[in-house]
């Protein structure tokens, strides 16, 4: 069909020396209808996916590298040689029985799968964050077959049409077609800060510098105000930035706090063993003199493997990971990792009203000008509905006033409303028709679209009378925008044709800039009674919970330049009040958020008394409760704000400015604040903020940039959920820790009192070790890692962000249950030790000692999964957990009763007494822990009753 194709790739130099039209035709493109559905088929085959080879910030080698920096990691290798250097000296005095280096090799072997784990782990996330970052990948609003569509910004191809506005990030370099105030940051590609002016009817030299190309838009840069229409000229790494790909940002790979915290620990526990061996050679050799060295050595080596909690970085990365993924589950998609386990501590929410507590789906209900109120009926985006006045229904054309406020809100409008029709066979009804009016663009305008044609206006130009010629676009900071048009009439010559400026915004804004009103065909002076009139109007549709706009007009001369000379002496027209519900989720998450001590305060652009009463229907506010407005916010002093934050739940009329010292105020306050924001102005408030959290599907490219976690629904449920699931993490982090470290201070202390209380060998060699802190301690932690929600989770305060990994009583229960433990396991090691002198298995006291290690904590896992008592938690409630502890129960046995594997780690074949012996002193632990439990709960209801 297509017989000129678009030019090659490497004339694109020249693309801003053709005009926009000759662009569309040397693109064989429509600016009008776009392309046809075959034709961007094949082109997607000939140019492939708009995307940019991702490029791998480390290597396999390098990841892999990384894994044996780790200095636990490099402590377990000086083990091994150490423990390989041992069997040598005993191989040639004669003293070795045994396979030789049997540790050594193990050692190491465990050493490469570590390293290879953490590998296979690492490269996981890496892929995951990289998924992530593809969900997140930036829409585009597209004009294909004559229909407009939100697609990834990966399906475009040259020659597709796409729309620009404030806030988007440009996905692919395009040619202006249309472009209002059009102003984009290309620092990115050019270093230059500075916005740069764009127009769209410039042709330029051929040698124009790329900063200069003002006609043309760029990959990778920034739209900061305006809107525009813009021809696709190329994609992928026929791109500006393809070509310098090398400047794009790389996946991020920041460690967490946690992880930062945990590396520390990992430091402290190696340095802490290595004064331990030193101690304890140094001790046994004052003792017994050099000639027990071996033995000391041997010790020594035991209790180094024994203090490392080689488990515990897995589970670790294994819970961060879940978590996310849990998050994208309820919708809330994580860009920083740390976002995870630091959404938990929140205890302030911050949130946009419009579409994330209310469903952002406008319907204009009420119409205010001179003469009266008229109520319009229909719902959702139908475009049928009447307009009644008392309780008759009018005629829109009888009012020529109400006439030019629809007009007003059709012209001074860039969304599109569009029925998305679909045959369907199966359908039961008749027509056979299935489908729904649909909005593109911001939701209050597509209301506006609804309106007109619910009044006969069905199309943007209104059926050819007016022409746009330009705009100037809406903005958070001026709350209004204008369009001026040209009111085509094919009988009067162009020249003569009328300019007319229509505008609208928010009402005390657009009234300001009012001098005159229009009642029927008349234009009358604003006096101070009619302006307190339509302001009072105003609030009466703002008490109601109504969005109110207002709309204005002026007949000009010439076409203006700048907004705040045209937006002047303006003719008001009159108010529209339009419903947007709160969302019926949001109000059971506000009482939830409150519930676990979270404070919700809402922060809008909207006017106060519509952000009070949807507040108060939401429970964030209650009657009486008071607004603080921008203006108001705006002469405050820091130190005043500081002041009010405490006392206020409810901020209207701001600007996204205010956002950025409402956040600081409240972190002087000491909260912990988590911020919605969808514009590109709120970039610096999202970054600000503890966790800055962006609007998926309303939200700017620049916003979601800016954010730590997206919301894929705009839904502050999700806030809520996600907040929850941070809290699931941490506990789950809090408990597996409390598990892991709890075993190994047994371990040590165990093999620090064997040559203490006179054993004259080691209980444990350094490969049982192993054993023990990566299979039998390390599957049960993994599946705590997925320990479900305590119900009680949202229910209690959060914790303070700051606290340490081992706060509230953590670092303690280690040293308490370890010590417990250890003890345990003394007595069991002393008794045996004696019963086994002499027996037939002299060696056997070991493998008890082994064993009751080992099962003892199957019983501490289930022990630890809560503080509730064990026979009060539903056993089946984490069946990953049953599972680890009945495989590894299974797997020690093995260890104990299959020969070679008897062979391999040096165990001996138990009795079945002695097995029972074991497997009694192993349910010690958890007995201890459960009456621990009792025991704290009778305290503290005592401690309760007696206050
Ligand atoms: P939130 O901050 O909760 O999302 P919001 O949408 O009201 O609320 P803004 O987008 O900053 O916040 O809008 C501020 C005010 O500007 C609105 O209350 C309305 O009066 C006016 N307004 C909003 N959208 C438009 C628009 N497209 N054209 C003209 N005026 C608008």
């Amino acid at each position: 069909m297509t017989s000129i194709q678009p030019p090659a790739t490497d004339t694109a130099s020249a693309w801003h020396a053709l005009s926009a039209q000759d662009t569309c035709f040397c693109l064989n493109s429509n600016s009008c209808t776009g392309l046809a559905a075959e034709e961007v088929a094949r082109r997607s085959r000939i140019y492939g996916p708009n995307r940019l080879e991702e490029k791998r910030l480390r290597t396999k080698w390098a990841i892999c590298f990384e894994q044996f920096k780790n200095v636990m990691l490099v402590l377990l290798i000086v083990v091994a040689i150490a423990s390989g250097i041992l069997d040598a000296v005993e191989m040639r005095a004669g003293t070795f029985d045994g396979v030789p280096f049997k540790d050594t090799v193990a050692i190491l072997t465990i050493v490469i799968l570590n390293g290879l784990l953490g590998y296979l782990q690492e490269s996981r996330a890496e892929k995951a964050l990289a998924a992530l970052r593809q969900l997140s990948a930036p829409k585009v609003r597209v004009l294909r077959d004559n229909k407009t569509a939100e697609l990834d910004a990966a399906e475009l191809v040259p020659g597709d049409i796409v729309w620009l506005e404030a806030g988007t990030q440009l996905a692919a370099d395009a040619r202006l077609l249309v472009a209002a105030h059009l102003q984009v940051r290309e620092s990115a590609l050019t270093g230059e800060a500075t916005p740069v002016l764009k127009s769209a009817t410039a042709v330029l030299d051929e040698d124009a510098a790329l900063g200069d190309r003002i006609n043309l838009v760029f990959a990778g840069t920034e739209v900061l105000q305006g809107r525009g229409q813009a021809i696709v000229i190329n994609t992928g790494k026929h791109t500006e930035l393809g070509r310098i790909a090398e400047l794009l940002e790389s996946v991020e790979t920041a460690q967490t706090p946690l992880q930062r915290r945990m590396t520390q620990l990992g430091n402290a526990l190696v340095v802490g063993s290595m004064l331990l061996v030193a101690l304890t050679i140094g001790i046994g050799v004052l003792r017994t003199g050099w000639g027990r060295l071996l033995e000391l050595i041997e010790v020594s080596l035991s209790m180094a493997v024994a203090v490392v909690p080689e488990g515990l970085p897995a589970a670790i990365t294994v819970t961060l990971a879940i978590g996310t993924q849990r998050m994208v589950r309820r919708k809330a998609l994580i860009r920083r990792l740390p976002a995870v386990e630091t959404l938990g501590s929140v205890n302030t929410i911050c949130s946009d009203k419009t579409g994330t507590l209310t469903q952002n789906k406008m319907v204009v209900q009420e119409v205010a000008i001179a003469c009266g109120a008229f109520h319009v009926t229909g719902e959702g985006y139908a475009p049928s509905g009447k307009f009644v006045l008392g309780e008759e229904a009018i005629a829109p054309a009888q009012y020529p006033d109400l006439q030019a406020l629809l007009v007003a809100g059709v012209l001074c409008n860039d969304a599109t409303l569009q029925f998305s029709g679909a045959q369907d066979d199966r359908a039961p009804d008749t027509s056979g028709e299935r489908g729904e009016w649909q909005v593109f663009g911001d939701p209050t305008e597509g209301a506006l679209l609804v309106l007109g044609a619910k009044a006969g206006f069905a199309n943007p130009t209104l059926d050819g009378r007016y022409q746009r010629l330009s705009e100037f676009p809406f903005d958070s900071e001026r709350k209004r925008m204008s369009a001026i048009c040209r009111a085509t009439d094919a009988d009067v010559p162009r020249s003569e044709q009328a300019l007319v400026l229509f505008a609208k915004g928010s009402p005390e804004s657009l009234l300001a800039r009012c001098t005159v009103y229009q009642a029927g065909e008349d234009a009358i002076a604003l006096d101070e009674r009619e302006r307190d009139r339509i302001l009072a109007a105003n609030a009466d549709m703002a008490d109601r919970g109504l969005r109110v706009l207002g709309f204005a007009y002026k007949p000009l001369d010439v076409e203006p330049a700048d907004a705040d000379a045209a937006e002047t002496d303006l003719v008001w027209l009159g108010l529209a009040g339009m419903m947007d519900a709160a969302r019926p989720e949001a109000r059971p998450a506000v009482d939830r958020c409150i519930a676990a001590g979270i404070r919700p305060v809402m922060i809008t652009g909207d006017h106060p008394l519509t952000a009070h009463a949807i507040a108060q229907q939401l429970g964030i506010a209650r009657p009486g409760d008071q607004v603080l407005t921008g203006p108001e916010l705006a002469k405050m002093s820091d130190g005043d704000l500081k002041a009010a934050v405490d006392r206020t739940s409810v901020y209207a009329r701001v600007s996204p400015e205010h956002k950025l010292r409402i956040v600081e105020a409240l972190q002087q306050r000491g909260c912990f604040v988590a911020m919605t924001g969808d514009g590109v102005n709120d970039a610096p408030a999202l970054k600000r903020a503890d966790i800055g959290i962006a609007m998926g599907i309303t939200g700017t490219d620049v916003s979601k940039e800016a954010s730590d976690m997206v919301l894929l629904d705009d839904n502050f449920a999700t806030i809520v959920a996600a907040t929850e699931e941070g809290r699931v993490v941490y506990d789950n982090i809090r408990r597996f820790i409390k598990y892991i470290l709890g075993s190994n201070v047994g371990e040590v202390l165990t093999i620090a009192a064997a040559p203490l209380i006179g054993l004259g060998d080691v209980p444990l060699v350094p490969l049982q070790i192993l054993w023990m802190n990566l299979v039998t301690d390390g599957l049960p932690a993994l599946a705590l890692a997925v320990e479900p929600a305590n119900p009680d989770i949202m229910k209690r305060s959060p914790f303070d962000p700051g606290e340490s990994i081992f706060a509230r009583g953590l670092g303690w229960y280690i040293i308490r249950v370890g010590i417990v433990f250890a003890l345990f396991t003394i007595v069991l090691m002393s008794w045996s030790y004696g019963q086994a002198q002499g027996s037939a298995n002299p060696e056997s006291w070991k493998t008890m000692v082994f064993t009751t290690l080992c099962i003892a904590q199957m019983g501490h896992a289930i022990a630890v999964r809560s503080d509730k008592p064990a026979f009060e938690m539903n056993p089946f409630s984490n069946p990953y957990l049953l599972a680890a502890v009945s495989i590894t129960t299974v797997l020690q046995l093995m260890l104990v009763y299959v020969p070679p594997l008897q062979a391999f780690f040096g165990t001996h074949r138990l009795s079945l007494v002695q097995l029972g012996i074991c497997l009694g002193f192993s349910t010690l632990v958890f007995v201890w822990v459960e009456l621990e439990k009792l025991f704290l709960r009778w305290w503290r209801s005592r401690r309760r009753l007696r206050a």
